[in-house]
Formats: structure tokens, sequence, C-alpha cells
């Protein structure tokens, strides 16, 4: 069975003191959330040494937005995926839309920075999705094989058993439009499908999880899709309220 996982993608918001209260309204709900659910914060960077320290004691882990293409050295601004793993976090998210949309984050990149993440055991949440002239034109598929084919399907079998997908159509993030759970369903099959076609067996066991608008409202049906494996989620993170009453729809 794979690994449900709900991640809590902050983006660029929030200070110290709203992440912290954000966190221990998390730490006050964690009776809340099911066993066999593995929730992961991801804050941005400057939080994530205090973050730690507040949940080091809970069963709750914390991710990266992102990490370097290289180890180390002089790449101003950056931050290396060894630095992450320094402060205790497990995840990173790699290959976010507004990466490669803003950033200009190609698959070279991409690659670079899952054999970082890897390196250092960070668990890379790795996201694919196709934009909205691509679901208008039908061509999702075809979009989302590519996306797959030219990163992850190429890792060897041991390192990609460590990698968690994260399928976020584009058209969806931040619009407060989800995919319905059948849309997001087909999609997920088919990711699991192709990830198949490298990975034989172990494509079943991959967790692949789906992000865009998901909501108290919209989850439990997500979730009850039998290849979605749990979420990651974005504007919904940033209320304990909602973030917990998500962890409770699995
Ligand atoms: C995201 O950016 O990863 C995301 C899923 O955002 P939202 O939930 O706000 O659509």
């Amino acid at each position: 069975m794979c690994k449900k996982i709900l991640a809590g993608n902050w983006k660029m918001n929030t200070t110290i003191e709203q992440g912290i209260s954000l966190v221990a309204a998390l730490i006050a709900g964690e009776k809340e959330i099911p066993a066999h659910v593995q929730v992961v914060v991801v804050p941005p960077f400057t939080h994530l040494h205090i973050v730690h320290q507040y949940l080091k004691n809970h069963g709750i882990m914390i991710g990266a937005q992102n990490c370097a293409a290289h180890a180390k050295g002089a790449y101003t601004g950056e931050v290396s995926a060894e630095m992450l793993a320094s402060v205790s976090c497990q995840y990173v998210i790699i290959g976010h839309s507004e990466r490669r949309e803003y950033y200009g984050e190609n698959a070279q990149i991409l690659n670079q920075k899952l054999a970082q993440a890897l390196r250092v055991g960070l668990t890379p949440i790795f996201c694919v999705g196709e934009r909205l002239e691509e679901r208008e034109a039908g061509s999702y598929f075809a979009v989302i094989a590519s996306q797959l084919r030219e990163t992850v399907a190429m890792l060897n079998p041991s390192d990609f058993s460590k990698v968690v997908i994260a399928y976020e159509p584009v058209w969806a993030i931040g619009t407060g439009k989800t995919a319905t759970a059948e849309q997001a369903q087909e999609v997920h099959a088919f990711i699991r499908k192709t990830l198949a076609e490298s990975f034989g067996i172990l494509a079943a066991q991959t967790s692949i999880l789906y992000g865009g608008s998901c909501k108290p409202s919209n989850a439990a049906e997500l979730f009850a899709q039998n290849d979605i494996d749990g979420g990651l989620i974005g504007g919904a993170s940033l209320s304990a309220e909602d973030f917990l009453a998500i962890a409770r729809a699995f």
C-alpha cells in the first residue's frame, strides 16, 4: 500500500511569528490527524530551523520548497540539499509549476536537484502537471508523460523508490478551480501506468499526491480515489483549521 501523505506548501507566506502560530495550532490539533497519514509542513527556508524546534517531538515532518542544483559553493542566494538535511528537513518539493514557470527550471535543472536531494537522503516531492491550454487541447497525457520520462523515469529503481509524485494541474493551482475527482484519478492512474513502464511493481508503491485548490469541501472525494495517495496543499495549508480538516478527510 502507498504511504498516505498530506503536505502543506506555505509558499512565500508568513512571517516567523505567523509561521510559529500556524505550527502551534497544528500541534494543538495533531490528535485529529489519522494515524496512517504523514503530515508534512513546507514553510519558507527562513522558518525551517525554528519550525523543527517546535515539531521535533511530534509526528509532523518538515519539508523545503526547493533546493539548489549544486552541492555547495559560489551560488549566491541558493540553499543546498545538505543544508536542508542539516535542519532536519525530510522532504523537498522539486519541479513545482511556479519554479518551472517563473524561474525557468527545466528537466536538466530538475534532474540535478533530484540528484542533490537523493544524495543527502531527502524525499523529493516531484511535481508534474499540464497548463490550461494543454488540458483544453487534450495533450495533457503527452505533456505529463514527457515531464516524467525526462526526469524521474531516468532514476535508478533504488532512488526512484524514494520519490513522491505530485500531480498539480497548473490551471487548478491557486485558482479555486479543482480538478474533479474523476479528472484527477484519470491522470493519477496514467502517471502510475507510465511509471510502471520504467519501474514495474515499484510504481504501485509510489505515493502520488494531488494538488490544486484542494480544500476541506473536496478533499474526501479526491482522497477516496484509487490512485490518489494524498495531497499537496497550497492556500488551504495556511489555515490550521482547514489543513487539519483536510487531514481528517483521509
Ligand atoms: C500548490 O501550489 O502546490 C497548490 C496546490 O496550491 P493551491 O492549493 O493553493 O492551489
